[in-house]
């Protein structure tokens, strides 16, 4: 009783032996897998992975859960409005995303080559708009889950020769859960068969009652596919984030959600981030979810380099050691030594965690039942 081996220890606390040696031997203690672990250097290296270095790190890692975005009413300034697209498969959310992409990106960008980075900015009457280009529920719900609240605004796709469908009212429910405004999109009316007054019909019943019905929910006719509307569209968007007032402090530290990850084969791990408040610098030290890193590079949208990001602005980038997950949430640090920190601690909490719900608790108590 009482003793352990490095292999087992290692296994119970779901890290590599090699980690635990290594330990060991900063401590000045020689250890191989194989050797017995007293009780006392178990609970040294016990507190060492978890609650003492917790404890130093606390205040800065609970700036993840408890801080939100930080955003400053004071010294906040206006920013451009954060975008989704949903709605039934098949009603036309890619034709419209590629629609305001095409008319308004490919136009103004010399060269208009536009990069698939998971969101992408448009202007309209000088004004910017961010779309998540990852149009469906998924992105949305996936974000949601994870604890990410990106969008400020979310257009309702429903074509009009289809009607309400479930994934239709699925999205009202997403929409309204995030306390997002919704902006109805009638899409295809330059079918033949288009009834727009219809969708209004059946929308009003799941209570998006048209402003020209008495209610307060903006309509827009479009038709995706021609182009048609896309302008009022835009417009709607503007108007809507004019009274709602998102706002920002692009002076501060940068915060914001990762919209997609991976791995790339030549520039190793790269992430699109969505800046929610703040300003994201190349150089920075920051931990994305459980990964960390410094800023190496930022791309953004239409592919150019870019050494400033600020809020509402899509940007790629690399120089993260880990791959980390839609809808986690990055907060710029001060040094390096913190993220790092910072960010260890938290991908050694999320294994112990994994490793907690696939196999049984770890706890001293369990180290030493046998
Ligand atoms: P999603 O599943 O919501 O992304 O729908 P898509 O954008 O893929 O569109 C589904 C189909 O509807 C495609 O064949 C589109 O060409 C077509 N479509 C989309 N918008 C329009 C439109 O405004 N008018 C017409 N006639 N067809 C459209
Ligand atoms: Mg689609």
């Amino acid at each position: 009783s009482g003793s352990l081996t490095v292999g087992q220890f290692a296994e119970k606390l779901g890290r590599p032996s090699t980690d635990i040696i290594k330990k060991l031997m900063a401590l000045g203690v020689m250890a191989t897998k194989n050797q017995d672990l007293d009780k006392d250097t178990i609970e040294l290296l016990a507190s060492d992975y978890g609650v003492a270095v917790e404890e130093e790190v606390i205040i800065d890692e609970a700036s993840f859960e408890d801080e939100g975005l930080g955003i400053d009413e004071k010294t906040a300034v206006v920013r451009p409005p954060v975008v989704t697209i949903m709605g039934h498969v098949d009603h036309g959310k890619t034709t419209l995303l590629d629609s305001i992409r095409h008319t308004k990106v490919t136009a103004g960008e010399a060269g208009g080559i536009t990069q698939h980075i998971g969101a992408y900015q448009v202007v309209h009457n000088g004004k910017k708009i961010t779309f998540l280009d990852t149009p469906g529920h998924a992105a949305f719900t996936t974000m949601r889950a994870r604890g990410a609240e990106i969008t400020d605004i979310t257009v309702l796709v429903v074509a009009a020769d289809d009607g309400v469908m479930p994934q239709t009212i699925e999205a009202i429910h997403h929409a309204r859960a995030a306390k997002v405004p919704i902006i109805v999109a009638v899409n295809k009316i330059d079918k033949p068969n288009a009834n727009p007054d219809h969708v209004m019909q059946e929308l009003s019943e799941q209570g998006l009652i048209p402003e020209d019905w008495g209610g307060d929910t903006i309509f827009v006719k479009i038709s995706a596919k021609k182009g048609t509307g896309i302008d009022d569209l835009l417009e709607m968007i503007l108007l809507v984030a004019e009274v709602e007032e998102f706002k920002a402090n692009p002076d501060k530290q940068a915060r914001g959600a990762v919209i997609e990850a991976e791995l790339d084969k030549g520039r190793g791990p790269v992430a699109t981030l969505l800046v929610q408040n703040g300003s994201l610098h190349i150089g920075d030290p920051i931990v994305v979810g459980n990964t960390y890193g410094r800023v190496r590079a930022m791309v953004n949208d239409v592919g150019r380099r870019v050494k400033k990001a600020v809020p509402s602005t899509p940007v790629e980038i690399t120089g993260l050691n880990n791959v980390p997950q839609a809808g986690d949430q990055f907060v710029v640090f001060e040094d390096e030594k913190k993220a790092r920190q910072i960010g260890e601690i938290r991908a050694e909490r999320a294994l112990i965690t994994e490793r907690k719900e696939t196999t049984s608790k770890v706890s001293l108590d369990d180290l030493f039942e046998k």
